[in-house]
């Protein structure tokens, strides 16, 4: 947008006006000299540009200032306006050319800013959440008052130490925190969940934390900033749950028992009567009965997950030979599957026998589950530096990328439409990924969306 470009005589009356000034103001000539911008000025605005420009007049000095115009359609914008004196070789002025420059669209960008950050104050404000920001280089932290009311403590502007926040931590999270802020500086990215000592009353709390970094100009992370909020009822919470879950688990255990001894009972006294009916429904009540066992048995190994008590019983095997087994008593399962294994050579692993074959199966019941058109499912097991890798490949529905590292947390499911349909309580490779982590090991998967999945493990030979 051109500017608009006037000039006034020694005196400081308008003389001349461009040809934006005439479209803009929608005024003619003789309107314009009498008054100049002083025509068309802001009422809020008139008084004080007024002032700096007698100011300047009588001065003999620039004239700055910034004030709203108005257009022919009636409507304001703003302008940032300078009046320079002219003058002779003796000093003397001779006139003023005066300039105006639209400022609208720097306006509305300051007033979007102002508007943005003060929505983000507020949004803070209503979550509890304490914001900070990290200077890397500089191992300093700045936090909002928030932060520091979180952790019981006087809010203490500027910047601080990065160990004066660290000292807030519980001692059993420290060095764990300590060591994902270095790694997190690299991923660029950070995410944890670690218990705060508040210095007010010594109460220990919950915190999570999301933080991002930003990098300068050469791509370096050299801040980070981040949010941090209580999370405490929510862990209470799932303490209970895991609890709960424990305890039901476990009392389920012993009549479920009991029941399974009376259905071979009955089974026994149904087969010596010649009853091939009562036989039959027996054995189907049996096969629920330990389709109940396994379920029940996932829950408890995830409330032993949770207080770390699964143990691993470490055992000598022939990993193929284990698949094998697996794939014999998975071959119900699969009927319009084609369930392949190509093993590879393999050492023999130590490793927990029982725990690996409940990773296979639940690996192996998955590819058959979520790939409801049959197809092949390709078991593969080989030799990988110092390890086994052991993949199970389908040419089901697929897993979407952005849910595919979720797949292994508790209870999470895909949600949608299709995946409903398929009986789960999504805490098979929750427990897959524990076991396989607690050999030291590595899980993960590949997957296209209607192509199918890969699920894989690989486990070191020697654990320990
Ligand atoms: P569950 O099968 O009991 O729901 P899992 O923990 O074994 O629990 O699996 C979690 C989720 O991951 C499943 O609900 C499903 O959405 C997805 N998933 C697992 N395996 C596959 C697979 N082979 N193909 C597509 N989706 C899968």
């Amino acid at each position: 947008m051109p500017q608009i470009i006037w000039t006034n005589d020694a005196n400081g009356k308008p003389n001349f006006f461009n040809e934006r000034w005439y479209k803009y103001s929608g005024l003619d000539f003789k309107d314009s000299i009498g008054l100049g911008w002083e025509a068309i000025v802001h009422a809020d605005d008139a008084a004080s540009s007024r002032e700096l420009w007698q100011k300047a007049l009588s001065t003999g000095t620039i004239f700055d200032a910034e004030y709203r115009l108005r257009c022919h359609d009636g409507n304001y914008c703003w302008f940032i306006g300078r009046n320079v004196p002219l003058k002779d070789d003796n000093g003397r002025i001779t006139g003023w050319f005066g300039s105006a420059t639209d400022i609208e669209e720097l306006k509305k960008a300051e007033e979007s800013l102002r508007l943005s950050e003060e929505l983000n104050r507020i949004a803070l404000l209503s979550a509890e959440m304490g914001a900070w920001d990290w200077d890397v280089t500089q191992g300093t932290l700045e936090a909002n008052e928030q932060y520091f009311q979180l952790l019981g403590a006087m809010a203490e502007p500027g910047k601080k130490s990065l160990d004066f926040f660290l000292k807030f931590l519980h001692t059993d999270d420290y060095q764990r925190v300590h060591d994902e802020l270095k790694k997190a500086i690299e991923e660029g990215i950070y995410h944890s969940e670690f218990r705060i000592v508040r210095a007010d009353n010594q109460q220990v709390k919950w915190m999570n934390v999301y933080a991002r970094a930003v990098a300068n100009e050469n791509n370096a992370a050299t801040r980070m900033i981040g949010v941090m909020y209580d999370i405490t009822a929510r862990k209470k919470m799932e303490q209970q749950k895991d609890d709960f879950i424990g305890i039901a688990s476990h009392e389920l255990k012993t009549p479920l028992t009991s029941i399974k001894i009376y259905a071979q009972l009955l089974c026994e006294i149904f087969k010596e009567k010649n009853d091939a009916m009562g036989v039959g429904y027996m054995q189907k009540l049996d096969g629920q009965v330990d389709r109940i066992t396994e379920l029940v048995g996932r829950l408890l190994d995830t409330a032993k997950l949770a207080e770390g008590q699964l143990t691993l019983e470490v055992q000598q095997f022939d990993m193929n030979e284990l698949i094998e087994r697996q794939l014999k008593d998975l071959q119900h399962l699969s009927r319009p599957h084609d369930l392949v294994f190509k093993p590879g050579k393999l050492e023999k692993v130590n490793a927990d026998k029982e725990r690996i074959g409940q990773v296979i199966t639940n690996f192996i019941s998955n590819a058959v589950k979520y790939s409801p058109k049959g197809g092949e499912v390709l078991i593969t097991s080989e030799d990988v530096e110092g390890g086994i890798k052991v993949s199970v490949r389908d040419v089901g529905m697929g897993i979407p990328p952005e849910l595919q590292e979720k797949v292994f947390d508790r209870f999470f499911r895909v949600s949608n439409p299709g995946v409903k349909t398929f009986p789960g309580m999504g805490i098979g490779l929750y427990i897959a990924q524990n076991i396989i982590t607690r050999h030291k090991g590595s899980i993960g998967v590949e997957s296209k969306v209607g192509e199918g999945s890969e699920f894989y493990f690989f486990l070191p030979y020697d654990s320990k």
